[in-house]
């Protein structure tokens, strides 16, 4: 209204999310388009041999996205139908839903209250003659307890297949996550720590899965026409890996700044009631792809009055995975997953944040009104 002072509106809010998209990654996406090669050429090998130092692993394939990375990683594992794949119900529901895309059951397990992560003796306790393997999502950046989780699945005979998505660089006890299963998925969406466009990479050490995984995003052939196996199509362009090179140069930097902001909010918050920040044991490396918070009390209230003072937030995820249509005949009790989804709120980390930013996070945290 004319005349009316906005306040935080005339500021603009704080989106809690930003993907970047600078001139260095337009003119590397630009330079691909001149040259031609705009498929599965060099800067896909390229990108493909970088990520190897994200993710500790001999391999690295690339292909056209995080979902299609957990898929086809399944398809190379062997799983399909009349398998069970144990996976958190807390997550996105890319998750589950590549267990099913190859004809596999997901199973749902509980997390762990403080990681948000999948609970390794709820897991224990799913683990039958049908399974064929445990999906840990690291969920937020948080990585999952990735130490007892390779423990179980070894005295049981299970191969673990990591969803790394949401957390490229974390690690447990100075390891990167995608390195500590059969095979690791990560995502280059434009909202995860690092983008592609879209974009997705499985991470390996083992040689022969990385050459059926190479098999089947390309209709199951290495040279053209001798097609091998049956395939599909995912690959990943060069624009998209070209852009995925620039924006892995800068995740370094992204991820201590990330984590810069998160140190500095959960220091304001110690002393806040009903608001509890995120907890991180000893040898974890979160990357703070969310920062997650539990409100005790009315979390879309608190939700309505942060974006009244110009924070925006979000939650991940208001609907538990098994509770989605797609899955709802699940009779799954997850105690912890009930809860965190009615609970959780991700307030903004991302890198772009000023410090100007951080305060007005701050005090609107700080300034909530928490109704029972
Ligand atoms: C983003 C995400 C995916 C899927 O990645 P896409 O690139 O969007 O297909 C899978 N799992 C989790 C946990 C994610 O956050």
């Amino acid at each position: 209204m004319p005349g009316e002072q906005r306040g935080a509106g005339t500021r603009g809010d704080i989106p809690p999310a930003k993907p970047y998209l600078g001139e260095a990654e337009i003119e590397a996406a630009v330079a691909v388009l001149r040259s031609g090669m705009v498929v599965q050429g060099p800067e896909v090998a390229g990108f493909e041999d970088e990520f190897t130092k994200v993710a500790g692993t001999q391999h690295c394939v690339a292909v056209n996205s995080g979902t299609s990375a957990l898929q086809l990683a399944l398809m190379a594992m062997g799983i399909g139908r009349g398998d069970e794949v144990i996976v958190p119900s807390f997550s996105f529901a890319a998750s589950a839903n590549a267990v099913r895309l190859v004809g596999a059951e997901p199973v749902f397990a509980d997390i762990e209250p403080g990681s948000f992560c999948i609970d390794p003796e709820h897991v224990a306790s799913l683990i039958g003659p049908r399974t064929a393997a445990i999906m840990p999502v690291h969920l937020y950046g948080h990585p999952a307890d990735c130490t007892r989780l390779t423990a179980l699945a070894r005295v049981h005979g299970l191969q673990i297949l990591e969803d790394a998505c949401q957390a490229h660089g974390a690690e447990v006890d100075g390891k990167p996550v995608g390195s500590f299963g059969v095979a690791g998925a990560f995502s280059f969406y434009p909202t995860k720590n690092m983008h592609a466009l879209e974009g997705g990479m499985v991470t390996t050490d083992d040689a022969g899965l990385a050459r059926t995984l190479r098999l089947l995003r390309n209709q199951g052939m290495e040279q053209r026409y001798a097609n091998e196996i049956v395939g599909a199509n995912m690959r990943m362009t060069d624009v998209s890996a070209a852009i995925g090179r620039v924006q892995l140069g800068r995740l370094g930097d992204w991820t201590e700044q990330r984590r810069a902001n998160a140190a500095f909010l959960d220091a304001a918050f110690a002393d806040v009631e009903g608001v509890l920040t995120p907890s991180v044991p000893a040898g974890a490396r979160h990357v703070y792809h969310q920062y997650t918070v539990r409100i005790a009390g009315d979390r879309d209230g608190a939700q309505r009055q942060l974006k009244e003072a110009g924070v925006g937030s979000a939650v991940y995820y208001p609907v538990p995975i098994h509770r989605l249509a797609p899955y709802a005949e699940s009779k799954a009790d997850l105690p912890e997953t009930d809860r965190a989804a009615a609970e959780v709120l991700s307030l903004p980390v991302h890198p772009s944040l000023t410090g100007g930013d951080l305060d007005r996070i701050v005090d609107a945290v700080r300034s909530l009104e928490l109704q029972p």
